[in-house]
């Protein structure tokens, strides 16, 4: 056969990028091609997709198309891959690989972005090692002459790894994996309703293949009684654990019980634990009311949640600039997140963790299974166990390490606030403290105190708490009130309740409680007791971390307001929706919401807005709008923080531009106001809020016994719990007080966030303001 003509030239054009979905769809994988294809375009490269997975590089032709920027419009907010994807047994064998490799090089693709699963990354594995080798076999082949193959000599490929499984090793969440959680949460949640209404007890199987984080997280998330995975099978006589834990819990007086079952479920010799079998032992054993439910695919998850538009965008991102980076020497990554941070690791090496896992569980070596997952995954297993196990005698601790915790929530309610106070009550009944319940904040313990059964001040029971895991708000009731209002009355409070340690959980004001708390210490000897702050609030304004609890969901709750009006935009084509978020001084949720919606333009109040920009971004809407031709996907959206200008309001902003626009197009404004804190919280900040409070527990625990001038002396005695970067820390609050706040503005110094706004102005097209002319 002869050879096919030479591929076209580049150029000028850096690169040709092609990305392709792969293996089971997954939401967030549209964020990630619309992130691929616009970022490849914006760096100088010519962007192409491959329609159908693997299938599409074996058949080629029309299956590798360019795309131009508009081609994705609209992609963030869809569920699925709308480029398609399959399973293609071809590819796993190498004559496939070889045509694959000869349709890319007759389309010149120089790069490869591949989102899928392991299965799919093994894959783009194979292809690059093999590839100088199927670049010489099609020359001998004379399929293609030395000179077509000679710029093609060397593939970049990178990896992004969407799967609902989070089955991959090398990185903490796969794109599509919380969007599958919350399905499973929703679902749980509306199960939990008709289970307590019966006192039925329900068998829930979960998807995840051999993998347990989605069982593990759902049932973190969801208060479970408990759960199967195949990392950690329960002991020999499973029968009994799950009996014992489950009647435990009915003599406790609950009226629900919730099993959840990993797809992949097995014993501890391997054999597989299946729904019915647990049905039927409830049924049999215990007599309970028992049903099974199969979620099936539902847990494919829909439109992508907010953390995966934005886990899908940054990966895409990065994946682009991997590419531009790749020298033949370097390895092909796969682009992965520890914590809060992007990374690039080998992608080699993360296919064989994964695969060692998945050895290890048919090895039996559990252990080595729970290690080779994410660092989360033991983390959320030990917090597991501990909050449902409940008074084991191997748990609890001496009487002399016992403490009395006084919980309280302070500032804004926030999504996380009662879970994470669920996970403290559980662990303290677990080790053997008392979980005191301080509530209405400050104003509570000191007006009112008195310790009868309503008093504000009360022991918290399990019974009450437990309920809580799914529960929004703060049931333990919340204010800004401050320590400051009344110090006497507050170290009184302490001593007469005979307080060991304070476990705070609140925004802003809960970080400047403790501060104060800490400063006064000198004059109050009450205070000098061990607390830690969680951070919960929707602004995420909280020096000492990059996350706040209630961030998650109030981005969850702006994403769908903004996809609603974004409808409504995109019908009447001509329509911009100007949004004003909350956060106070702190723009974290306009700049992470632009990000996840895509919006045209974010104002901060860190930048203000001024006239010039306002002209130049309503210069780029007219533009916009002319060259529209009245495509569907049209809406456009400008998130504004409330506080970036005292002048230029949403609403006001929204009339400018009505005025400017001429009736060519126009403006509506829209204040979502408190619908941001949203009902039930979103399932990271529940799972999250367990990791936290158990954590918290733990510190405050490491106090026991000590002096109270040892416990003054310890800068550790007051500090605040947060994510920084790749990791879960303390940090004392004398440091991040002094090093990390800005007290006039009430947010952190350093917002890692405001370097991802240049990222949102990229892939939304808005023009830099030199060019505006
Ligand atoms: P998910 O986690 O959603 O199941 P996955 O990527 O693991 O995604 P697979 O079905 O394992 O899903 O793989 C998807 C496709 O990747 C396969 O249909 C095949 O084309 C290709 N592939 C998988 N494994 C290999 C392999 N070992 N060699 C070559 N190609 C492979």
């Amino acid at each position: 056969m002869a050879p096919t003509e030479a591929p076209p030239p580049l150029e000028g054009k850096k690169r040709r990028i092609a990305i392709l979905t792969s293996g089971g769809d997954a939401p967030g994988m549209n964020g990630a091609v619309r992130a691929v294809v616009r970022q490849s375009i914006a760096s100088g490269c010519e962007s192409y997709v491959v329609y159908e997975g693997y299938e599409g590089l074996v058949q080629g032709g029309d299956m590798i198309k360019e795309m131009q920027w508009d081609d994705v419009r609209g992609y963030l907010s869809e569920g699925g891959t709308l480029i398609g994807t399959a399973r293609c047994l071809s590819f796993r064998e190498r004559p496939g690989r070889l045509q694959a490799a000869k349709n890319m090089v007759l389309k010149g693709i120089d790069a490869l972005v591949i989102c899928g699963g392991d299965g799919s990354l093994t894959g783009a594995d194979t292809l690059r090692a093999e590839w100088p080798g199927l670049m010489d076999e099609l020359v001998q082949k004379n399929e293609l002459s030395a000179d077509q193959v000679k710029p093609f000599r060397h593939l970049n490929i990178v990896g992004l790894v969407g799967s609902i499984d989070n089955d991959m090793s090398s990185t903490d969440a796969t794109i599509g994996c919380y969007t599958s959680l919350h399905r499973i949460c929703e679902a749980v949640d509306a199960i939990e309703a008709t289970a307590y209404s019966h006192q039925r007890a329900f068998v829930i199987k979960v998807m995840g293949r051999h993998c347990g984080w989605l069982a593990l997280m759902a049932s973190v998330a969801t208060g479970a009684d408990f759960c199967l995975i195949p990392e950690m099978p329960p002991k020999e006589d499973w029968k009994t654990e799950i009996c014992d834990i489950v009647s435990k819990h009915r003599k406790m007086g609950k009226r629900k019980t919730i099993v959840i079952v990993a797809e992949g479920a097995h014993d501890c010799h391997l054999e597989p634990i299946s729904v019915s079998a647990v049905d039927k032992l409830l049924k049999e054993k215990l007599g309970l009311d028992s049903k099974v439910t199969e979620l099936g695919h539902v847990q494919r998850g829909g439109s992508a949640c907010a953390y995966d538009r934005m886990l899908s965008t940054l990966q895409g991102v990065e994946a682009v600039q991997a590419v531009l980076d790749a020298t033949p020497d370097i390895p092909s990554p796969v682009i992965a997140i520890v914590e809060n941070k992007i990374v690039r690791k080998p992608l080699l090496e993360a296919v064989k963790l994964t695969q060692d896992v998945t050895k290890a569980i048919e090895a039996k070596k559990f252990e080595e299974a729970v290690e080779g997952r994410d660092a989360e995954f033991r983390e959320y297993m030990n917090a597991f166990n501990i909050t449902t196990s409940l008074e084991q005698p191997d748990l609890i601790l001496p009487t002399e390490k016992r403490m009395r915790i006084g919980i309280m929530h302070v500032g804004a309610p926030a999504g996380g606030m009662n879970p994470a106070t669920r996970a403290a009550v559980a662990y303290c009944l677990a080790r053997g403290h008392t979980p005191i319940g301080l509530y209405n904040g400050f104003t509570g313990l000191c007006r009112h105190h008195d310790d009868k059964p309503l008093g504000s001040v009360r022991e918290l029971k399990w019974l009450e708490a437990d309920s809580w895991a799914s529960l929004g708000g703060s049931d333990i009731g919340t204010n800004r009130h401050l320590p400051s209002e009344d110090y006497e009355a507050t170290a009184a409070c302490f001593e007469k309740y005979k307080l060991d340690a304070l476990f705070f959980v609140g925004g802003f004001e809960a970080f400047h409680a403790v501060s104060q708390l800490r400063v006064a210490r000198k004059d109050y000897p009450a205070f000098k007791i061990p607390m830690t702050v969680i951070p919960a609030t929707v602004s995420n304004n909280v020096p000492g971390t990059e996350y706040s609890l209630g961030s998650d969901t109030a981005l969850n709750q702006l994403i769908n307001f903004s996809d609603t009006c974004r409808q409504s935009s995109s019908s009447s084509r001509r329509c911009v929706f100007v949004i004003e978020t909350q956060g106070g001084h702190c723009s974290y949720m306009a700049t992470i919401g632009g990000l996840a919606v895509g919006a045209v333009a974010v104002y901060t109040a860190e930048e203000g807005i001024d006239i010039k920009t306002l002209a130049h971004d309503i210069d780029s809407l007219r533009k916009t709008f002319a060259e529209d031709r009245g495509q569907a996907r049209a809406g456009k959206t400008i998130l504004v923080n409330e506080k970036a200008s005292e002048i230029y309001t949403a609403e006001r902003i929204a009339k400018i531009i009505n005025a400017e626009a001429k009736d060519r197009f126009e403006a509506k404004s829209a204040i979502p106001g408190h619908f941001l804190q949203g009902t039930a919280p979103s399932p990271m900040d529940r799972v999250r809020a367990v990791r936290f409070g158990v954590r918290s527990l733990q510190h405050l625990e490491s106090f026991a016994g000590k002096s109270k001038d040892d416990i003054a002396a310890d800068p550790m005695s007051t500090a605040v719990i947060g994510i920084i970067g790749a990791k879960v820390q303390f940090t004392p609050m004398e440091k991040v007080e002094t090093e990390d706040t800005d007290w006039k503005k009430r947010r952190p110094i350093n917002e890692f966030w405001m370097a991802l706004k240049p990222i949102v102005d990229t892939l939304s097209g808005r023009p830099p303001m030199e060019s505006a002319g």
